[in-house]
């Protein structure tokens, strides 16, 4: 059976501007090596980076995208296409270091470096694809050395890029490829998809699809969380430990909700309070940057109970 890429861009909600450049580059893809997907978290860049990365990857593509039954589409629907290379940042640091663009001496366990990648031509497929996640996660020697494969592409190779902020992106790499635009679909288009989604659920999600299909697999945690975060401003500050504990037990439910480990379960669940209040008028100004700077210790490794006790003190107090 096919699957055609025009087909599956029609699914995705939004993102206008990026499907026009899906359907034209389906008809001419001469002379664009480089492209980079950018917009907000959740607004659909990893779904539009598989089509892109299958219609690239397909020997007999059509004016519809990749065909969805060649060998190279084949493989690339198993996930272990041989013509496929997946850069994403690695450590605590999440930062993509240079070794996984240029790396002269690879061993072991090292991932194949992007220049390796593309010195060869594909096994089977049209081209070979290498895809960068959080592009703007490449520190400076990084970035440096992808320009080299920017300024000389080989023949064969085809580069996306995708970002959430777009900002951290060395001007001299945003100059070498086409550049699309991401953005969020309209209220209207959220609501016509997602008719049982709450308003809460809506701002929770940040408007964007991605988020919000997570959102209302947990809406039982999100509305927990929105029952917390409504009463938050009239509790008092002898109250700041039972809230602390509260808000520990929601982040519980985030940890067993997305099976996540315990620090991004917590950082997920400050997330959410933080969209909550950033869009809440009736909430002090500074509360939203005292629930980042909690989310920042959390990431830096700072102990859960310490951190919410803290911040629920510092909130409550006036
Ligand atoms: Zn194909």
């Amino acid at each position: 059976m096919s699957s055609s890429t025009v087909s599956k861009l029609d699914d995705l909600i939004g993102l206008s501007t990026a499907k026009n450049v899906v359907r034209r580059l389906a008809l001419d893809e001469r002379g664009i090596h480089a492209i980079l997907l950018y917009g907000a978290k959740g607004a659909g860049k990893r779904q539009l980076s598989r089509l892109i990365t299958q219609q690239w990857l397909c020997t007999s593509p059509t004016a519809d995208g990749a065909d969805g039954t060649c060998r190279a589409c084949g493989s690339f629907g198993r996930g272990n296409s041989p013509d496929l290379l997946n850069i994403e940042p690695q450590g605590l640091s999440r930062i993509i270091k240079n070794d996984s663009i240029i790396n002269p001496n690879p061993k072991g366990d090292d991932p194949t470096p992007l220049l390796t990648f593309f010195r060869t031509p594909p096994m089977f497929s049209r081209h070979k694809v290498a895809v960068i996640h959080d592009a703007d996660r490449m520190n400076s020697s990084s970035a440096n050395a992808l320009l080299k494969t920017l300024e000389e592409p080989h023949p064969h190779a085809k580069l996306l890029l995708i970002t959430d902020t777009v900002g951290s992106l060395l001007p001299t790499i945003l100059s070498r490829c086409l550049s699309v635009a991401c953005e969020a679909p309209s209220k209207a288009e959220i609501e016509s998809r997602f008719p049982d989604a709450t308003p809460e659920e809506i701002r929770f999600a940040e408007g964007t699809p991605g988020r919000l299909s997570t959102v209302i697999a947990h809406r039982e945690l999100y509305e927990r969380l929105f029952q917390f975060a409504q009463r938050l401003p009239s509790r008092k500050p002898g109250e700041a430990l039972v809230a602390s504990e509260e808000f520990q037990s929601i982040a519980e439910g985030f940890q067993t909700a997305s099976d996540s480990g315990a620090r991004a379960a917590n950082a997920e669940a400050l997330d959410a309070l933080a969209i909550f209040f950033a869009r809440e008028p009736s909430c002090p100004p500074h509360w939203t940057h005292q629930i980042i700077e909690a989310h920042r210790r959390i990431v830096g490794n700072g102990g859960a109970s310490i951190v919410f006790d803290a911040l629920f003190t510092a909130m409550l107090s006036r």
